[in-house]
C-alpha cells in the first residue's frame, strides 16, 4: 500500500475529482444523520483483511455516508457556529496532508511553522497587544482555552503559598461551554457571573468582594468573552482588565467565535480592551474561514506558557539544541506532535489579502443586521434582542419548545436548513427562542426570507 501502482493512481484521480467538484459547489446537498444500524445495513463491512478496494470505499463513502452529513458551509446552515472555509484554504489542506511535515519543531517543521507564524503575526496585529506577543495555532478553542488555562495556573503557583491550593476562575453565564469544562480537566472551580449579557467591571468587582478570604486566595484568572457563542454578545473588556490589573488576576478572552470580527471596522471597537489580556482565543475554523480544525491562542507573554507547557524527555533533547533556532509550536500548548494547522489559513490569506477577510467578515455582520430588519418587518416573528456581531436571537410569537423543534427538525428533513432554537435568559427563567448565526457570505436575502416563512 506504499508502492504506486495503476490502483492508487486511479484513487489519486477520484480524490481529486471529488475534491475539485465538493469545493465548488454552492449549496451543497443538506445531509442527515441515520442510525448507525441503518448505516452498516447500507455499507456493509468495509475493514476486511483483504480490504474492498479503494473504488468501492469511496463509492459507499460518496453514495450513502457523505449524504448523512451536514456541510457546514450550506448557506442555510445558520445553527451553532457555521464555517465557510475559503475555497483556496480547502485546497491547502490537501497539499498540508500531501506535505506530511511535523509541526511540533522548527527543526523538522520551519518551512511550515514559519508560515504558520505569518498567519499568527496577523492575528496578533488584529488584537493590539504590545510588541513580544505571540501565539500558536490549536485543533481549536477547546485547546485553546485549555492552554491558557494551564498557563495562568501555572503562573499563579509560582508562588508557593499558592502550591497546594486549588484554583478558582470567574466568568460569566454566557461564556462557553468549554471553559467549565476545562477547568474540570484542571481541577479548578469556576465561579459565574449570572448574566447572559455583557459582563462588566462592576458584576466582577461585585463577585470579587463577596468571596471568602479562602476563595480571594484561590482566585487566579477571569474569563471574558469576545463574542459569545448564543448572542455575539462581547464583555466589558476594558472594565474587566482594569479589576484585573488592580487584583492582579490573569485576564483570559475568549475569542473563539468573536475573534475574527476583530478584522472588521465597524465593530472593532467593541473589542477594545482586548489589547490587555494576557491571553485570548480565537477560531480561525469560526469567523476566519479555514477548515476545520484550527484555533488559536496567543499570549501576551509567550514565555510563561513555555515554562507550563515545554515537555523534557531525552528523545526531545536535539530539538532544544540545534532544532531550538526557531519557534517551537509544542512548547506553548497542550499537544506535541501537531498538524500545521495554520497553513491552510496562510495560503489563503497570502492569496487573498487580508482586506479580502475584511470585507467577507463584514458580510456576515451586515447580514445579521439585514436579518434584524427583516425580523421586525415580519409579524410573525421579533427579535429577542438587536443582533450583536453576526447572531440573531429571535422568538416566532406564539410558539412553544415543541414548535421550535419540531420545525427545525422539518426544515432539516426537507434538505432545506439547519437553523436551531436556543435559550435565552430573561431574570431567572429560560425561554426557548431560536437563533441565526452568518458566517457564510454565499448567505443571501432570499435565504433568511425564506426561513422566516417557513416559520408561518
Ligand atoms: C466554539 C467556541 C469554543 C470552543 O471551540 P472549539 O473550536 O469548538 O473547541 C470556545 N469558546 C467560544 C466562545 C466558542 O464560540
Amino acid at each position: 500500500m506504499h508502492n504506486i501502482d495503476m490502483d492508487s493512481v486511479e484513487m489519486t484521480l477520484d480524490v481529486m475529482k471529488y475534491a475539485l467538484n465538493r469545493i465548488t459547489m454552492i449549496s451543497p446537498e443538506l445531509g442527515k444523520p441515520k442510525k448507525e444500524e441503518e448505516l452498516k445495513a447500507l455499507v456493509g463491512e468495509t475493514v476486511t483483511p483483504k480490504g474492498i478496494g479503494g473504488e468501492k470505499a469511496f463509492q459507499l463513502f460518496k453514495d450513502v455516508l457523505i449524504k448523512a452529513t451536514v456541510p457546514i458551509d450550506h448557506p442555510r446552515h445558520l445553527a451553532f457556529v457555521p464555517a465557510s472555509p475559503t475555497r483556496a484554504s480547502i485546497m491547502f489542506d490537501l497539499v498540508t496532508s500531501a506535505s506530511s511535515i511535523h509541526g511540533a519543531y522548527w527543526m523538522e517543521g520551519a518551512g511550515g511553522i514559519f508560515c504558520e507564524n505569518e498567519a499568527m503575526k496577523w492575528l496578533v496585529s488584529l488584537t493590539g497587544l504590545p510588541k513580544g506577543a505571540f501565539g500558536v495555532f490549536t485543533s481549536g478553542g477547546t485547546a485553546a482555552n485549555l492552554s491558557a488555562m494551564v498557563t495562568a495556573r501555572e503562573n499563579w503557583r509560582k508562588d508557593e503559598n499558592n502550591v497546594g491550593e486549588k484554583g478558582l476562575i470567574i466568568t460569566s453565564i454566557g461564556a462557553h461551554s468549554s471553559v467549565k469544562s476545562m477547568a474540570k480537566v484542571i481541577d479548578a472551580d469556576v465561579l459565574l457571573i449570572e448574566t447572559e449579557d455583557c459582563m462588566t467591571k462592576a458584576d466582577l468587582e461585585a463577585k470579587i468582594i463577596s468571596l471568602t478570604p479562602h476563595e480571594r486566595k484561590r482566585l487566579f484568572a477571569v474569563v471574558a468573552t469576545g463574542g459569545t457563542t448564543n448572542a455575539g454578545i462581547i464583555d466589558d473588556l476594558s472594565g474587566i482588565a482594569d479589576a484585573c490589573e488592580k487584583e492582579n488576576l490573569w485576564f483570559h478572552v475568549d475569542a473563539a467565535y468573536g475573534g475574527g470580527a476583530l478584522a472588521a471596522d465597524s465593530v472593532r471597537h467593541l473589542f477594545n480592551g482586548i489589547e490587555r489580556a494576557d491571553s485570548i482565543t480565537i477560531d480561525p475554523h469560526k469567523w476566519l474561514f479555514s477548515p476545520y480544525d484550527c484555533g488559536a491562542i496567543i499570549y501576551k507573554n509567550p514565555e510563561l506558557a513555555k515554562e507550563a507547557h515545554a515537555q523534557e524527555g531525552s528523545y526531545l533533547d536535539i530539538f532544544k539544541d540545534e532544532g531550538a533556532q526557531g519557534f517551537n509550536p509544542s512548547d506553548y500548548q497542550i499537544q506535541l506532535t501537531r498538524r500545521v494547522r495554520g497553513l491552510p489559513l496562510w495560503f489563503s490569506l497570502a492569496m487573498h489579502g487580508t482586506d479580502k477577510y475584511k470585507w467577507a467578515v463584514e458580510e456576515g455582520i451586515n447580514l445579521a443586521n439585514l436579518a434584524g430588519r427583516l425580523i421586525s418587518e415580519t409579524e410573525h416573528v421579533e427579535l429577542v434582542r438587536a443582533p450583536s456581531l453576526s447572531c440573531v436571537v429571535f422568538r416566532r410569537k406564539g410558539w412553544s419548545p415543541d414548535d421550535y423543534r419540531n420545525w427545525t427538525y422539518k426544515n432539516h428533513r426537507d434538505g432545506f436548513a439547519l437553523v436551531t432554537p436556543t435559550k435565552w435568559r430573561s431574570g431567572d427563567t429560560y425561554e426557548t427562542v431560536s437563533r441565526m448565526c452568518f458566517i457564510n457570505p454565499d448567505t443571501t436575502e432570499a435565504d433568511i426570507i425564506a426561513i422566516l416563512d417557513s416559520m408561518k
